[in-house]
């Protein structure tokens, strides 16, 4: 199997029928990017920046964020890298940071959250970003943005560390793509007004789902009750595709979804063509795109989101059409 995986590194992935699917990975830490080359990736679709953070033990200098982001981009080696900013909270805990006791952590104080309300931390990643950047191309998202305000406060730091940086005489990136994540449900209802503000979009299924279901992602007494393959999440994303596709602007799809050969076959079904997965599940959704007829797939699947088509069995049908 991994040698058979091997194998298709360097084929392209594309579907039986001509249809383009970039697969991209996820990734972390330094020690993710030789899995660039070696899996055949497209580029780092998610870089969780908070990693860093993570494995350190006093918050990183911006020296330090520096260093780190420019050997991402140069082990990229001119593959596009989407940063996320970062996602400190809920699960992801910072030992030195001073907690403070949440009854729901995941819905508390968090992500974007944290940045906008500790805006000098921000700023030096945001930096360390710019900086890092200098004369290539940078692009960065944020995490559980529930208002399109926040976009444009989170975008406006970012406008002023570019002035910044510019006065100071400094190198800037050649180009800046700002993008936002969408994992919590409020956001597909404003998908028109944020859609003119961002440069692309990217899906964080894992979030969305647990925020969309009332499901505790990491609880798995119930994280594994209810199926993102149902009508009711599928239709939410293929509405946020729609309205993507109308309004231009690029969409992808980071969560673990992704990396499940099954899930991933719906997803290119509903019209996603940008997915970012773990290194380790490139090989088995590469196959599996290569031998899907994707018009065919989406032919038969797209009814079955309608109201009243009899077959409520998503997953049945997708196990049968695979
Ligand atoms: C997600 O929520 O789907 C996601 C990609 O981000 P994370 O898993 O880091 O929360
Ligand atoms: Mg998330």
């Amino acid at each position: 199997r991994q040698a058979q995986y091997r194998r298709l590194r360097n084929k392209p992935s594309v579907t039986k029928d001509g249809v383009e699917v970039s697969l991209q990975m996820n990734a972390g830490l330094l020690v993710d990017l030789p899995h660039l080359a070696e899996a055949g990736a497209a580029g780092v679709g998610l870089f969780r920046t908070e990693l860093q953070f993570m494995v350190a033990s006093s918050f990183p200098r911006l020296k330090e964020q520096q260093a780190q982001y420019t050997q991402v981009l140069d082990a990229a080696a001119g593959k596009p890298v989407t940063f996320r900013s970062l996602d400190i909270g809920g699960d992801k805990v910072l030992p030195y940071l001073r907690s403070i006791q949440e009854e729901n952590p995941a819905m508390g104080w968090r992500a974007l959250r944290l940045g906008l309300d500790r805006p000098g931390l921000l700023r030096t990643q945001i930096r360390a970003l710019l900086r890092a950047a200098a004369g290539r191309d940078l692009k960065l998202m944020f995490p559980m943005v529930a208002e399109v305000d926040e976009f444009l406060k989170a975008r406006s730091l970012v406008e002023k560390e570019l002035k910044h940086l510019r006065r100071h005489g400094h190198d800037v990136p050649e180009t800046i793509r700002l993008g936002v994540m969408i994992e919590v449900p409020s956001l597909l209802f404003q998908l028109d007004e944020l859609l003119q503000h961002v440069d692309f979009v990217s899906v964080g299924s894992n979030d969305l789902f647990q925020f969309m279901f009332a499901v505790d992602r990491g609880n798995t007494r119930v994280s594994d009750r209810f199926d993102p393959l149902g009508l009711g999440f599928l239709r939410a994303l293929k509405r946020l595709l729609d309205a993507a596709n109308r309004a231009h602007v690029p969409v992808t799809l980071c969560g673990e979804l992704a990396g499940r050969p099954l899930e991933a076959m719906a997803l290119v079904g509903i019209g996603f063509r940008d997915l970012s997965m773990s290194p380790s599940s490139l090989g088995p959704v590469k196959a599996m795109i290569r031998s899907l007829d994707a018009g065919r797939l989406a032919a038969r699947l797209l009814p079955r989101l309608e109201p009243g088509h009899q077959d409520k069995n998503i997953r049945d049908f997708l196990v049968r059409f695979a």
